[in-house]
């Protein structure tokens, strides 16, 4: 369901991910007066890991692809994030996402620190046997640095539960066991959680609600744009959509559609998984991804990727809150201008939680070999995410910071909290 090709912004617009994740820790480590090697030590991943991946095409030919996988900070535990594959992946975003992972597992209060991989490939140029191998061999290249206690990973853009499927295989493989706790988001026959799919979409819902009641938004007459039709975009529309928003706008890298009176999502999903683009979605009209995020919207809900909003459209944004599904969507600059005129940001380090926090439950059901229903899942995902939300919200109140600031001060806090009393020596 991913599309190989970003949407790509002039290039003074563009900034660098890991520019912005270490600007925004600059910001959070200046309130937490945080000491000259505490910042350096967290200011790097403990563990970066590139391998080049030779795999034999079925043309018979051999290509090289580039790889990695990156472990920011372990303090609180096992490492977690996704693989992405995408053509453009690279270690400073990559660096980025890891950063974040360890912000957002502490946000949610999981035990786990923040890992992320990448491989540099246009995956849907790849046959299905192609794709089976080059999971295959990038498990086995990072398996001396993952596992259940080390780092486990999970999905991201580019990569689904079949993926997780091969690299789980791969990887038990190289132990000598079926080690299904080695990554998450695996299918539901193989040791897979109900819920993972709709995890991200879901924590979503459960901040966009809460954060709707705190604005005196009732959901009947509160618009709501997203940008990105995939798994984040498309669960955050229907389960939006189903507790009364009116999703008025989604979109692709096809771009997007708009119907003022409310999308029939299911019809938009049911048009995308066949023709692959939203935009051949017939009851709306069609409008640019620019357009998208600067609709006359209550609530807008980025679900593509980093950079999409930016100094250059911040200006232009009408939506009161913006609940943040991708990872780092908002520049640094753009935020400090939303911020300026009154937009609440639910930053994506406790927006979109919920993928991971589903993620630590499909661990901990593999662990206990215990498995849960979907009521459970839900039950305790609500629970998790209402917390965090509510937990931010105090500190943002207590000590007069945006959510970003809060929710980043809350996560560093805890990482801080846990590496010194671990403490730094081996
Ligand atoms: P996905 O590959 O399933 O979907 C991405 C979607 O974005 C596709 O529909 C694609 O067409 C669209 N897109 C790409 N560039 C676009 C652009 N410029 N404008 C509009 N649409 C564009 O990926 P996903 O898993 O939904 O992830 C999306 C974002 O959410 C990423 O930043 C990811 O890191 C983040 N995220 C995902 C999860 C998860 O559980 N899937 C969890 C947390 C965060």
């Amino acid at each position: 369901m991913v599309e190989s090709k970003r949407e790509v912004l002039s290039s003074s617009e563009v900034v660098d991910p890991y520019v912005t994740a270490l600007t925004q820790f600059d910001v959070a480590a200046d309130h937490l007066g945080l000491n000259e090697s505490m910042r350096q030590y967290l200011r790097n991943n403990q563990r970066e890991l590139v391998v080049h991946l030779p795999l034999r095409m079925d043309d018979g030919s051999i290509e090289v692809f580039w790889a990695c996988r990156v472990q920011h900070n372990w303090s609180r535990g096992p490492c977690k994030g996704g693989i992405r594959y995408h053509p453009d992946a690279n270690l400073d975003e990559v660096r980025a996402l890891a950063m974040w992972m360890s912000w957002k597992c502490s946000v949610a209060n999981i035990p786990y620190g923040g890992g992320k991989g990448g491989i540099k490939v246009n995956h849907k140029k790849l046959s299905r046997h192609e794709a089976e191998g080059l999971a295959r061999r990038y498990a086995v290249a990072i398996s001396p640095v993952i596992g259940p206690d080390v780092d486990v990973p999970a999905p991201d853009v580019g990569t689904d539960a079949q993926t997780m499927a091969w690299i789980a295989d791969a990887y038990s493989a190289t132990q000598g066991r079926w080690t299904p706790a080695v990554i998450t988001g695996k299918p539901i026959s193989l040791g897979g959680t109900v819920g993972r799919d709709a995890a991200t979409g879901s924590g979503i819902m459960y901040v966009v609600q809460e954060a709707a009641r705190r604005r005196g938004l009732s959901p009947s007459s509160t618009t709501v744009a997203i940008q990105g039709f995939g798994n984040a975009g498309q669960w955050s529309a229907r389960l939006l959509a189903g507790k009364g928003f009116q999703v008025v706008a989604v979109s692709d890298t096809s771009g997007g559609i708009h119907n003022g009176q409310g999308l029939d999502i299911e019809a938009a999903i049911a048009q995308k998984n066949n023709s692959g683009r939203v935009t051949d979605y017939p009851k709306a009209d069609r409008i640019t991804n620019e357009e998208l995020l600067t609709l006359p919207v209550d609530i807008l809900v980025p679900a593509a990727f980093e950079n999409q909003i930016t100094a250059a459209n911040a200006p232009a944004v009408k939506a009161k809150i913006i609940a943040e599904a991708a990872n780092g969507p908002t520049t640094p600059e753009a935020d400090r201008m939303l911020n300026d005129s009154g937009v609440i940001i639910i930053p994506d380090i406790l927006a979109s939680a919920g993928g991971v926090v589903v993620s630590y439950f499909e661990w901990v059901q593999n662990r206990s070999g215990m498995y849960w229903d979907e009521k459970e899942v839900s039950n305790r995902l609500e629970q998790v995410m209402t917390r965090a939300f509510q937990e931010v919200a105090a500190v943002s109140e207590r000590e007069k910071l945006t959510m970003r600031e809060a929710a980043l001060i809350l996560g560093i806090r805890r990482v801080v909290e846990a590496t010194e009393l671990r403490g730094m020596r081996p």
